[in-house]
């Protein structure tokens, strides 16, 4: 206890210290004394003067204003104050009496003794910093990743000290750092903290899904999806986006599940997401694609309910992708029976597989008293993860999605 007391007043007095050093040394070039000699020394020192150092921080004793006081035949000036004479070219300059400079060399003295002493040595200077410059400081080399400084504004991001407009700063410093920047830990350390500030860093979260990497954006945009009560539309866009394929963006590994999450989010908000799950229906990114158009097959969408079915159906098909038809088939499913007719056409283009798959959606949307294992064609087996995969939640089916290719070509 007593060495973090000691500890504490060393950080203390070094913070002072180095403040006031810089401030007063500032003082001393600016006002530096420059005009000309006319100033009176003053008598001669005492020893008690000589002792205190007086001398030190101050110019001449008497200070007093010689202008216009004529000198002698000899050079010689006497002051009306003091009555010492002297040579008139021995003034002190006009300028501050006060030694401004050697004050403030104390103070850089005092700050660099402690300073080697502990607080810059061990890191505890930051502690005594308050929390805005500190967080203006994490924005500079001062403050990278594991150094003293961050460490202090971990530490009080963890105890809660660190709110208002300190926090929304942090934030957006912190925003950033959910990019792939190569530091190992540094966006997951940023998460937890961003985490911690909620909710002062909802808004440099939802400036980061528009400005940042890929990595960034899914990140911001999953912990907006975790936290937020209602989605702006800016998550919601932020989500649509998450949709994308991104198996080739680097820092894949920190967004596993990101598609998968949007597109559960998506399908909850479906009341106020329609209308941009509906608009990258017609997307290019062939699976961000074929997930808006299971959401709106899942929210049951009466709008582009053909282009949800001719998106879905090659899915049902026995193709070379893995596990798609087990989210199509429900997909397509809770269209509901306006899609019959539209299924009815596709069982031309059918091959088995997903002959049989259609069937028995028909069959369940013409009579949906009837449950899935009384059904005259049965539905063929598309996961173990549900008994009725119609009927299965959306997050069920998705549980491990992976938009690939399988090179077996199962299901
Ligand atoms: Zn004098």
């Amino acid at each position: 206890m007593l060495l973090i007391v000691g500890e504490q007043y060393a950080a203390w007095v070094f913070t002072v210290a180095s403040g006031l050093s810089i401030l007063l040394l500032v003082i001393a070039v600016r006002t530096w004394p420059r005009g000309e000699r006319c100033r009176c020394k003053g008598k001669r020192r005492t020893w008690w003067q000589k002792c205190t150092m007086g001398w030190f921080f101050w110019r001449g004793r008497c200070w007093y204003i010689l202008k216009g006081q004529e000198a002698d035949s000899h050079g010689m000036v006497q002051c009306p104050e003091c009555g010492t004479n002297s040579k008139a070219s021995r003034l002190k300059k006009d300028g501050r009496r006060f030694k401004f400079g050697n004050i403030g060399l104390v103070f850089l003295t005092v700050a660099v003794v402690t300073g080697y002493l502990g607080p810059v040595r061990n890191g505890t200077w930051t502690r005594v910093v308050p929390t805005y410059p500190l967080v203006i400081l994490t924005d500079t080399s001062f403050g990278m990743t594991r150094t003293d400084l961050r460490k202090e504004i971990v530490k009080r991001v963890r105890n809660g000290s660190v709110n208002g407009r300190s926090a929304r700063a942090l934030a957006k410093i912190l925003a950033k750092d959910l990019r792939n920047d190569g530091i190992w830990g540094s966006a997951s350390s940023a998460m937890s903290m961003l985490k911690k500030l909620w909710p002062d860093s909802i808004e440099a979260l939802s400036h980061e899904t528009m400005v940042g990497d890929g990595q960034s954006k899914a990140l911001a945009a999953q912990m907006l999806r975790q936290r937020i009560e209602v989605p702006s539309e800016i998550l919601l866009v932020a989500c649509v986006s998450d949709l994308h394929d991104d198996g080739d963006v680097d820092g894949w590994e920190m967004m596993e599940g990101n598609a998968r999450q949007a597109a559960e989010y998506l399908l909850r908000w479906w009341s106020i997401s329609s209308q941009y799950v509906l608009e990258a229906i017609e997307s290019s990114d062939e699976q961000q694609r074929f997930l808006a158009a299971t959401i709106a097959g899942f929210a049951g969408s009466t709008e582009k309910r053909e282009m949800v079915v001719n998106i879905l159906f090659p899915h049902l098909l026995d193709n070379s992708f893995y596990g798609d038809a087990k989210i199509a088939a429900p997909a397509i499913y809770h269209l509901g029976p306006k899609a019959v007719p539209l299924l009815q056409q596709k069982l031309k283009d059918a091959d088995d597989q997903a002959r049989s798959i259609l069937l028995h959606i028909i069959e369940r949307l013409e009579n949906p008293e009837r449950a899935f294992n009384h059904c005259k064609n049965p539905l063929p087996k598309l996961t173990s993860r549900a008994k009725d995969p119609l009927e299965a939640p959306l997050s069920t089916l998705m549980y491990n999605f992976w938009f690939v290719k399988d090179s077996n070509g199962t299901q």
